[in-house]
């Protein structure tokens, strides 16, 4: 199975090459510890506590897969908010994965030899007509500009709450609203959470239900967990759990750090109310690695405060990064909630 599929398994490419493999969704949930399941739950759990889908794997089949099967899931648990999230989950991951995709220098190519291109993306959401490339912009060494039709700017933008993306804040041509390429990556996240949400939930023939009980009981409870604390007075380094100061330690000692260990990092660090120059204090990096931090610290950050919080203390046991475990980690059961613990018990 395609690597360009598993990172988009909602292309329509996608679903096509999982109908042309004549996988049986039915047979692929009956069987003991299919992968595919497994990856399922955590795209659903994880879109519910970190508003990601978690850990690509790095198997194909298991990842494109498992997106059929976590759309069954979210039709069986048949929430409005569980369905919202997840699809707004997806999106941000395919929002992340195609700015990185774009720009990487050996572009990422499907079997079939065709490669992530913004003409691509606009052509599998039938955005073609509706986006055009701004005269004389493209290749001048500024970003490039485009135009977008009103009605597809208002569809994919409407709900967005920021005045930049207000129309009357916009100069308006012709029908059309100038944007640049940036602006344009954040209208397609709209279109993936749009392609994502469509037909959820649906009706699920009970002989595949009856056989994900285990996998539906693991997502409620993931529901019926108490919110995240998320306001916090103060941020005290020397009271932040076992991992996050691991991760400060090496992020200070220079040593090469995944993207998913940068992201436990600065959404515990934003979450509690590290800013981007303190954090830049504390690890001291060089000037790339400032560069990366500010980024990463001004994309969590939303109008209402940090939109993403950090991983899961499960999740970052996946990720290799709960060490040094200590007597508070016993009674937690995420690093927020650690650092919320230690406050209420510290001195002062
Ligand atoms: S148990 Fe949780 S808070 Fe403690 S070190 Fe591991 S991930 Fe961090």
């Amino acid at each position: 199975m395609d690597r360009l599929h598993a990172r988009y398994p909602f292309f329509v490419a996608a679903r096509e090459a999982v109908d042309a493999a004549a996988v049986d969704l039915g047979e692929l949930v009956a069987r003991e510890d299919d992968p595919a399941v497994d990856r399922a739950v955590e795209r659903v759990t994880a879109a519910l506590t970190e508003h990601s889908t978690g850990e690509m794997r790095r198997d194909a089949r298991t990842e494109l897969l498992s997106y059929p099967v976590a759309r069954v899931l979210v039709s069986l648990v048949d929430d409005h908010a569980v369905t919202g999230t997840y699809a707004n989950a997806e999106a941000a991951t395919a929002y992340e994965r195609i700015v990185a995709d774009l720009d990487t220098s050996s572009q990422l190519k499907s079997t079939s030899g065709s490669s992530l291109t913004v003409e691509r993306l606009l052509s599998e959401f039938d955005l073609s007509d509706d986006v055009q490339p701004a005269d004389g912009s493209a290749g001048t060494g500024g970003e490039d500009r485009y135009h977008v039709s009103v009605t597809a700017y208002l569809r994919l933008a409407g709900d967005r709450d920021e005045d930049a993306w207000r129309l009357p804040r916009r100069s308006l041509a012709d029908g059309r609203v100038p944007v640049s390429r940036t602006e344009l990556l954040t209208l397609l996240r709209g279109a993936v959470e749009e392609r994502v949400a469509e037909g959820l939930p649906f009706e699920v023939p009970e002989a595949i239900g009856a056989h994900l009980t285990e996998e539906i009981a693991a997502i409620e409870e993931v529901l019926s967990d108490p919110p995240l604390p998320t306001e916090f007075d103060a941020a005290r380094p020397e009271l932040f759990p076992p991992c996050v100061t691991a991760l400060l330690e090496r992020a200070r000692a220079g040593e090469e750090i995944p993207d998913h260990s940068w992201y436990t990092l600065c959404g515990f660090c934003a979450t509690v109310g590290v800013s981007a120059d303190e954090l830049v204090t504390l690890v001291q990096p060089d000037d790339g690695v400032e560069e990366r931090i500010r980024y990463q610290l001004d994309k969590l950050a939303g109008e209402d405060g940090v939109e993403y919080p950090p991983p899961s203390c499960s999740t970052v046991q996946d990720y290799g990064d709960c060490v040094n475990q200590d007597e508070v980690c016993a009674e937690i059961s995420h690093p927020l909630s650690y650092y919320e613990q230690r406050l209420e018990t510290s001195d002062n």
